[in-house]
């Protein structure tokens, strides 16, 4: 499995990361023993960065990956650990939270992160990602709370997730950033058209992506577009004879900001799928018909 150097001073991830949103979603529980059955399913495809955000599963996902990594210390130093902040969300995990808002004050940042590394029983993060771009965040304050975390050793570099190129460059005015974790997949062409990946291009740093698989529903199409695509993958499927879950990896891999996929299932068996979608070389005008299948028409 390719290594990625996500950016000139950023971490070395694996080209996929384990991302642990659904982690509480397992009909087969979240038991440390199940959860290193996942882990090491990662390692053997060469997954080592694992992907997680505090509220996931409200608040509770890195409580139960936290589980794991206290039972199994010695996995800490096999893992690079990625998390986020910013995103307050109404749960019985918040009692006092009364609508869904962003947090980018730096007591906040910092509570967020004490609260991770609690959690997830470890000493420092990989990176940390604001989550969502607020219309209240201050860059200066921003920088300010990553420097603090930073020399306490509790973060090792930043990034953003989900912010335009221009909340971007505003964010990276004031501290490195060694990614942005967007949505990109057949279904959701968003980041390839509006300037996200060009300045990814631009600035040499690897997007993550998330939802590769437009969280499942690349299987199971209802609109119009979402049929065509499934349409054109599963005959591509056969052509190039690989599941089309692998296929949409390479397909996303195609792209030369070189991104980092988090994927998101639950099962081992899938995960080592991921092996697979470097053996994927695509045809370019193959390439450009998932395209088409997806807006529906050719490219102009
Ligand atoms: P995904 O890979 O697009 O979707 C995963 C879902 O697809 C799972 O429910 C999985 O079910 C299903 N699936 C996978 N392979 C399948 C197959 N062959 N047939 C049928 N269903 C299949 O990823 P995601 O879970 O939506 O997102 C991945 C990660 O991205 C998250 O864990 C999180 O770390 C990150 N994320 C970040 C943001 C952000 O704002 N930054 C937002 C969302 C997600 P099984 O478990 O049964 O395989």
């Amino acid at each position: 499995m390719n290594r990625v150097k996500i950016s000139k001073n950023g971490p070395e991830f694996s080209q996929f990361a384990f991302g642990i949103w659904r982690l509480l979603d397992d009909p087969k529980g979240t038991s440390p023993e199940w959860v290193k059955e996942k882990v090491d399913a990662c390692l053997e495809a060469g997954i080592t960065t694992i992907d997680s955000a505090d509220l996931y599963g409200d608040y509770k996902a890195e409580i139960a990956f936290g589980n794991f990594l206290n039972t199994y210390p010695e996995y800490e130093d096999k893992l690079e650990i990625v998390s986020k902040c910013g995103i307050q969300y109404c749960c019985d995990t918040r009692p006092d939270t009364r609508v869904k808002y962003y947090d980018y004050s730096k007591e906040y940042i910092r509570f967020s992160v004490e609260q991770s590394l609690e959690k997830l029983h470890i000493k420092s993060l990989d990176v940390l990602l604001f989550h969502r771009p607020s219309p209240l965040m201050n860059p200066k304050e921003m920088a300010l709370a990553c420097n603090e975390l930073k020399s306490e050793g509790k973060v090792k570099h930043f990034g953003v997730s989900n912010f335009t190129h221009t909340q971007m460059e505003m964010l990276g005015n004031e501290m490195e950033l060694v990614t942005n974790q967007v949505e990109a997949h057949p279904l959701h062409l968003t980041p390839y058209l509006d300037g996200t990946f060009d300045l990814n291009v631009k600035l040499g740093i690897s997007p993550m992506i998330w939802s590769p698989l437009a969280g499942g529903r690349i299987f199971n199409p209802s609109s119009e577009s979402e049929k065509r695509v499934f349409e054109k993958l599963s005959e591509l499927s056969k052509k190039y004879e690989q599941p089309i879950d692998v296929l949409v990896y390479s397909w996303l891999l195609r792209h030369p900001s070189n991104p980092v996929i988090v994927i998101g299932t639950n099962k081992p068996e899938r995960i080592l799928l991921t092996k697979k979608a470097k053996e994927v070389s695509w045809d370019i005008q193959d390439w450009f018909d998932v395209w088409s299948s997806s807006t529906g028409q050719e490219v102009p």
